[in-house]
């Protein structure tokens, strides 16, 4: 049995909207095991401030920050190169960062779901793209991609929201079957409700309410679900690729 200390140890990691909520806990649960990190924000302040809350807890933490516009390949392949630069390699991709959309049909703002797709679509496969060649040149590599319980069951309003994460689970799926020959292991991760800021600024009445619908009575933590795309980006994973892991509590709509 591997030591969880050193999950992965050695290897180094990009985290696309690491700044905060599930990909800042993805950040710390890289770092606190072993990794190298780079994370992405969608702005430099944020950025800072997530680095320099990082380097309060532990000034050694070998992290660095980036903020390109992940929507646009050019500035993802630089990004990718500047990591590789740094830290020699890239293992892994988290590709975490994504928005969510509430809009009814009838209000929807058809550049509003031009956006949605833009982030949480093709920023997901202009990462994919420009690590897919490094991972291959060193043998091999983990992408994990975030997708959501909504890409089972959809959502009442805002539609682009899972629509864009039902692509995300084809092109984790469609991924894993292309790159797999090169060793490189696709899988995405399947959050529920999980308490970052979108969920803390709910009235706790509210959240309990939700709870309550869910089997194991509680949302869930950001940790949590980093511990999972702990286990996907190390080797303890080496065998699994093309699966979608749901961190849900059982939740069933
Ligand atoms: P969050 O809003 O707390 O954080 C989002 C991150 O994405 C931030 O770091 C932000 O800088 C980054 N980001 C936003 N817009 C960006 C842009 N245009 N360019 C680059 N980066 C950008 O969100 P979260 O709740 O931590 O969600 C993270 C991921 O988990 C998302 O893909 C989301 O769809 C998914 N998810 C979240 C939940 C939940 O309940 N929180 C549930 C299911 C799936």
């Amino acid at each position: 049995m591997m030591n969880k200390e050193g999950i992965v140890a050695g290897k180094v990691a990009i985290v696309t909207g690491g700044t905060r909520g599930i990909g800042f806990a993805i950040v710390k649960a890289y770092l606190d095991n072993g990794a190298k990190v780079a994370l992405c924000g969608s702005r430099q302040e944020t950025v800072d401030k997530a680095l320099a809350k990082l380097k309060e807890e532990n000034p050694d933490y070998p992290v660095i920050g980036l903020c390109p516009n992940l929507a646009n390949y050019k500035e993802v392949e630089e990004a990718a190169a500047k990591v590789k630069e740094e830290f020699g390699r890239i293992d892994i991709l988290a590709n975490n960062a994504g928005i969510s959309a509430r809009e009814s049909i009838y209000e929807y703002d058809p550049d509003a779901f031009s956006k949605i797709m833009d982030l949480n679509v093709t920023a997901v496969f202009n990462g994919c793209k420009a690590v897919a060649p490094i991972m291959k040149a060193q043998g091999g590599g983990s992408i994990i991609n975030t997708s959501s319980m909504v890409s089972i069951y959809g959502q009442r309003s805002g539609c682009g929201y899972p629509t864009s994460k039902f692509a995300v689970n084809g092109m984790t799926k469609s991924l894993a079957r292309e790159l797999g020959p090169d060793q490189i292991r696709v899988n995405a991760v399947a959050p529920g409700v999980t308490r970052t800021d979108m969920v803390a600024a709910l009235p706790e009445d509210m959240v309990a309410r939700l709870a309550a619908t869910i089997p194991l009575g509680r949302v869930g933590e950001p940790e949590e679900v980093a511990n999972v795309f702990l286990f996907l980006g190390s080797d303890m994973a080496s065998y699994v690729t093309g699966t979608i892991i749901s961190v849900d509590g059982a939740t069933i709509s």
